[in-house]
This record gives structure tokens, sequence and C-alpha cells, in this order.
């Protein structure tokens, strides 16, 4: 594991970080030197110090991303395409109860479990979401399903798990997204209402460039913990919390929804690489500058056609990692810390 370099911003007045390099400590991979491949993930962001985990929770967390970052990897590796090194990517963490994703989604206020998600290609900017789901296993695979399967871009509620079941895809029943962990969170956020919305989110996360040149983004979420029954937020999206588009960037964002709708933060990074020529760091810290701006935070990971890559947030922490053919590197909290 390669260590990941941070250089800090100010943003909002909070700590942002970026975190650039490959296999220098000091500098993004020149155009001249970009990867073959490359799979950049995240976990979530949120109020996520040090010392707020215990080493065995903080270890399982670093586990779990690289066990997500080597699914992917295995994909792009054998000449696999971009779209289908997110999608393994992020099923392993929607199978993993750490995370706010697939079996360990948050409950809404009613106790109940609505799932998002969404994918995209970049080659052709197809795309499939699923909003509100309570049956399907893994949204990501809806959202897919969606995408290439139907001609919408995207289904809602029950129809969403009609379409999934109809699909083939594994259906479960709710109480499967039940785990100890956030019914605790609810029973907190419930009875401390002055709480921050900072601590009430996750979500995870990939984007990546396959051999071929390729981009593809995907995103999905239990949402918010505590959430009003219908509600639902940026990660199904498509410009909100994802998007890809071929010689351009992909993005996946986490964070406080309302926010990155209102700002359409992936978009927004995006038309900024596409039309002002910024670099993909650059464009993000601008479009967190906004959503800071407006009260929110979060964090976003970006990748260029060429894989030029960041991870900025403004939140405390984000588990995030990336890997290519030099290396890979995983981190959680603001400062750099991984190994
Ligand atoms: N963006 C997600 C939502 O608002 C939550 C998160 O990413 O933390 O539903």
């Amino acid at each position: 594991m390669k260590r990941l370099t941070h250089a800090a911003l100010a943003l909002g007045g909070l700590i942002a970080t970026a975190c650039a390099s490959v296999s220098s400590e000091s500098a993004p991979a020149p155009a001249s030197t970009a990867p073959e491949w490359r799979l950049v993930i995240h976990g979530g962001a949120g109020v996520i110090l040090p010392g707020s985990m215990t080493p065995e929770m903080e270890a399982a967390y670093i586990t779990a991303l690289n066990v997500s970052l080597e699914a992917g990897a295995a994909v792009l590796r054998a000449g696999g395409s971009a779209l289908d090194a997110v999608e393994a990517a992020v099923l392993t963490m929607e199978d993993d109860a750490l995370f706010n994703a697939g079996h360990g989604a948050v409950f809404t206020a009613s106790g109940t479990h609505e799932l998002d998600a969404s994918i995209m290609d970049g080659r052709d900017r197809n795309a499939g979401a699923v909003a509100g789901v309570m049956r399907v296993k893994n949204p990501v695979l809806a959202a897919r399903a969606v995408m290439e399967k139907s001609e919408h871009v995207m289904f809602a509620a029950e129809g969403a798990d009609a379409f999934a079941q109809a699909q083939g895809l594994e259906m479960v029943e709710n109480a499967y997204f039940d785990t100890d962990r956030r019914r605790e969170a609810l029973e907190r956020v419930l009875q401390e209402r002055a709480r921050t919305a900072a601590d009430r989110h996750g979500t995870v996360g990939a984007i990546a460039l396959d051999r071929g040149g390729n981009l593809a983004a995907a995103t999905t979420t239990g949402g918010m913990t505590a959430k009003a029954a219908g509600r639902v937020g940026d990660a199904p999206l498509i410009g909100a919390a994802t998007y890809a588009e071929n010689g351009v960037c992909a993005v996946s964002a986490t964070g406080h929804g309302e926010y990155f709708i209102r700002v359409g933060v992936a978009k927004t990074i995006c038309d900024r690489v596409k039309l002002a020529g910024e670099d993909v760091k650059t464009a993000a810290g601008a479009a967190l500058d906004e959503v800071a701006a407006l009260g929110g935070d979060g964090g976003v990971i970006v990748l260029s056609g060429e894989g030029d890559y960041g991870f900025v947030f403004n939140a405390a922490g984000m588990y995030r990692g990336w890997i290519d053919a030099s290396g890979s590197g995983t981190a959680i909290y603001g400062e750099d810390d991984a190994e």
C-alpha cells in the first residue's frame, strides 16, 4: 500500500483535503504516464475523527476498502470495463454491514430502509438509477438493470423493486437491512434532535478508468439516518452524486444530499473540467465550495479521462482508496494516515 499525499484546502471554514498522487508522493501523474487503468472508491464522508473508532473498527474499514479495491481491480487488470469494475467495487461494500449501503443501510424515521443507487457509463453517458427501493438486495444491480434493460433512467419505490424482481435480481425482506449499529444510530438521532446532519450519513461509490480509456461511476446508499419515509437524496441522481463522460471526468459523491442536489455537484465538476479546462481536483474544490456556502458537507472522488484523480471533502473524514497497476492506498481521516 502506498501512502496517500494530501493537500489541505480551506473550504467554507471546514477542513477539506485533496489527496493526489500515485507513484510519487508529490504530484499527480502527468498525462504522458497516464495509468493503463485506475479505480478510486469512497465509503462515505462525515464526522470521522481520529480516536472516534477502536483500532479493530479502523482495521475492519481498511480491510473492507481493500476488498472493494481488489474486486474492481480484478476486472480492470483482466481488461474488463470501467462499468463492470465500479459495479464490482461497490457490490462488496453493499454486502458489508460496515457501510451505509445495501446490508448496512441506515433506518428511516419510520424504522424501515429505503435505498438509492445510480450508475453511469462514460462511453455513451447511458445511466440507470433506483430510488427508495426496499427489497432488492443490491441496489446497484437494479440501477444497472434499469440502464441496460429498460428505456428509462430511473425507477422509484415499489415499481423499482418490482422491476428488479422481474429482472431476476435477488430480493430480500426489508429486515435484511436491519443491523444493531444502525438501529442504535436511529435511536440516537431521534432522541437528540439538535444533532447536526453531519453524523447521519454515509454512502459508497466507485469511479474507474479502464484499459480502453473508458470512464464509469457508481454510487449507492441507505441515505441519511432517520430520513423521512419517501425522502430521496442525491445518490440516485445523475449529475448530483454520479457522473461519467469519457475524456472528461467521472465523479461519485457522498454527503448531505439536499445540498449536493441543489448544486448539481457531479455535473458541475464535469462541466468545469470540460468547459473551463480545470483539472478534476480544482473543479471538485469549486463545487464543494458551493456546497459549503449553502451549509452542506460531504465529499467527492474524481477521476479525469487521463487518470488524474482526487479525494476532495469538507467533512472531517472520508473512507477512501485508490488502486492501479503501480499500487494502492487507503485512508479514513482528514489527515494522511493510510498505508
Ligand atoms: N448522499 C447521501 C444522501 O443524502 C448520504 C451520504 O452520502 O452520506 O442520501
